[in-house]
């Protein structure tokens, strides 16, 4: 239980320190983006203020920079100026469009053009007067395009554009983005075992809590044993000396109930309590699972008849499992003994045993009071009882079930229940089966035998 539980705590603790990690990556990486998108943006910037600058200071001194013409411009989006333009791109280095205040171009880096570039929307923001930096993309290769008009004086007369691939950032982001899955990963590798740790830790002292309450109950069950069973012979003393009509000996009969009563219940805590310690494994001998469940229901023939319940087993053959005979026999009559005192009279109880898939399965259906949907899991938590049974005079402290499961589970097995409230119960458990599935075949040709009827 401890461990799992410590295993959950370090899987959380992972769980949040990876969540922080991947968090705070992301966040990160967002700023490094916008900070290198800004920084890029920035340089263009500068360079297009220059060219602006000389531009117009050459334009203001009365030289004629050389033109390109817009037929000159149709030629040169293809061909090996096409070529050039990718690999200035894709280099990183920056292309320069000038243009006249009409939006005609006048000046490009080496002559490199594309349907896109100069880019329009930037031209006519700056046509209007206005700086501009976005974003584009030109044959799948990711550029800033920053655009300024060019002034003399208050006059514009015309535009430049700076156009350079991000080829860089995106580098740089990669490098980062990996960067960040290895922290992760790191953070997993580191958040695991030091959770594991710390959980293993911050649980000794529950652990040790724990032992000692265990130990407690332990130790006070078998120390009330003895008691019990002084007290229970002397009252049969006391009842045996008294006159066979008194009163007396009533109220001692029934003192002896109670007394058998408070034994068994304390049997059962010592059991739970030896098993919560690691105290309580029992051999896992080969045994017959077929044979125990007849050998049990024998025995319970005579409580079924007085409850006026038809009851009949169904287990021939053999069903060769792992466990503890006496534990095994112990499962059987709860579920048997539940299913009696839940069954109204005129009721039936069937048992069966066979074996499917190489697992041996007892069943003990009933046509009882039925169990509540949301009780159905309850019923194997330690003194659960629903209200139809707390009501009902008959039965335990809710332990049979707890101890049944503890068994089972022990012997490598399972439990579980349906019920239809109102109508019947059938609980069943299933064991591997330890031997040949031929011998298991045999077994599960069975017949049913009749042991006990309703008077
Ligand atoms: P108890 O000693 O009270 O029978 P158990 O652990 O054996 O304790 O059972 C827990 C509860 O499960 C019972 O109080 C009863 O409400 C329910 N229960 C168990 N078996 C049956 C059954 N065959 N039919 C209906 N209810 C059942």
């Amino acid at each position: 239980m401890f461990a799992s539980v410590g295993r959950r705590l370090a899987l959380l603790n992972a769980l949040v320190v990876v969540g922080i990690i991947a968090l705070v990556t992301t966040a990160s990486f967002a700023l490094v983006r916008q900070t290198l998108t800004r920084e890029l943006d920035r340089e263009l910037a500068d360079r297009a203020v220059t060219l602006a600058d000389r531009w117009a200071s050459d334009l203001a001194t009365g030289r004629h920079p050389a033109l390109v013409t817009a037929a000159n411009q149709a030629e040169r989006r293809d061909g090996t100026d096409r070529h050039v333009g990718d690999e200035l791109l894709e280099g990183g280095d920056t292309l320069v469009y000038i243009l006249d205040n009409q939006g005609q171009t006048l000046q490009a880096t080496r002559d490199v053009f594309y349907p896109d570039l100069p880019s329009a929307s930037g031209v006519h923001a700056a046509l209007d007067g206005a700086s501009d930096a976005r974003a584009a993309t030109i044959d799948g290769v990711p550029l800033r395009v920053v655009t300024l008009p060019i002034r003399v004086g208050d006059r514009l007369v015309g535009v430049v554009q700076v156009a350079r691939g991000t080829q860089q950032v995106t580098n740089q982001l990669r490098l980062i983005a990996w960067a960040s899955v290895a922290t992760v990963g790191l953070g997993i590798l580191i958040a695991v075992p030091a959770g594991l740790f710390l959980a293993g830790r911050a649980m000794r002292p529950i652990r040790t809590a724990f032992g000692r309450q265990r130990a407690f109950v332990a130790d006070a069950s078998h120390e009330l044993r003895t008691p019990l069973a002084v007290i229970r012979a002397n009252t049969e003393l006391a009842q045996r000396l008294l006159p066979p009509k008194s009163e007396v000996r009533d109220e001692l009969e029934s003192v002896i109930g109670e007394i058998d009563q408070m034994s068994r219940l304390v049997d059962d805590l010592l059991f739970l309590a030896r098993v919560d310690a690691g105290a309580a494994r029992r051999g896992q001998e080969q045994l017959d699972l077929a044979a125990i469940v007849r050998g049990a229901t024998e025995p319970m023939r005579g409580l079924a008849e007085k409850a006026g319940l038809t009851l009949t087993v169904d287990a021939a053959g053999a069903l060769p499992v792992r466990g503890d005979a006496d534990q095994m026999r112990r499962v059987v009559r709860i579920l048997i003994d539940n299913a009696i005192r839940y069954t109204p009279a005129g009721g039936s109880i069937a048992v069966r045993a066979g074996s499917a898939e190489g697992r041996a399965t007892v069943r003990v259906r009933d046509t009882g009071v039925g169990i509540a949907p949301e009780d159905q899991e309850r019923v194997f938590e330690r003194f659960f009882r629903s209200d139809a049974a707390r009501s009902r005079a008959t039965g335990g402290v809710g332990l049979g079930l707890p101890i049944a499961r503890t068994i089972v589970q022990e012997a490598g097995g399972r439990i579980g229940l349906t019920s239809q409230p109102g109508h019947g119960t059938e609980f069943w458990f299933t064991l591997p089966l330890a031997a040949a599935p031929a011998l298991a075949e045999a077994a599960s040709r069975s017949s049913v035998e009749q042991i006990a009827e309703p008077r």
